[in-house]
């Protein structure tokens, strides 16, 4: 083997351990906040900030999915915006969530609210059914408390226009 192929995959190696190492510890999730406010910056034009020690903290106190009650590694963790980026959701802990990779795909752009509802409507994802059943309420306390505090203020409402 050449050696700078030989030294590439040793650096890929240390690189996958290291990350293996540091996962659900502060860098970890520093690098997850990084990638989350990149994303609301750039899609969204929102510049407020999420930091890895509220991630940190929003994951110990609950890793289980919010919607279906699965219970995730750091890994397998999906930070949701409560009320979409896109509706003028903020960037804010009081608008997150921790989901599952699932539970995130299909909500995509709907509110919790609408989420919620459209799982009680279809029955789908499967394994949200029952926990959505059962914990009705608390997550309608938990959404109506993003929905007043995890909004974004002074937003621009093309709504005003029609
Ligand atoms: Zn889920």
């Amino acid at each position: 083997m050449p050696t700078g192929e030989y030294q590439r995959r040793r650096d890929k190696i240390l690189a996958r351990e290291h990350k293996n190492r540091d996962e659900g510890r502060l860098p970890y999730w520093n690098d997850r906040a990084r990638s989350i406010n990149w994303k609301a910056a750039k899609r969204y034009n929102v510049t407020e900030e999420v930091t890895g020690a509220q991630l940190m903290d929003l994951y110990q106190s609950t890793s289980a999915c919010l919607y279906c009650g699965e219970d995730l590694l750091p890994k397998t963790t999906h930070f949701d915006h409560m009320t979409p980026l896109s509706k003028s959701g903020a960037n804010t802990l009081d608008n997150l969530c921790v989901a599952c990779g699932e539970c995130n795909f299909i909500k995509n752009d709907m509110t919790a609210e609408q989420y919620i509802r459209y799982v009680e409507d279809t029955g789908e994802p499967e394994k949200a059914y029952d926990w959505v059943l059962i914990h009705r309420q608390e997550l309608q306390i938990k959404i109506q408390e993003a929905q007043t505090k995890g909004v974004r203020e002074n937003e621009f409402d093309v709504s005003d226009f029609f």
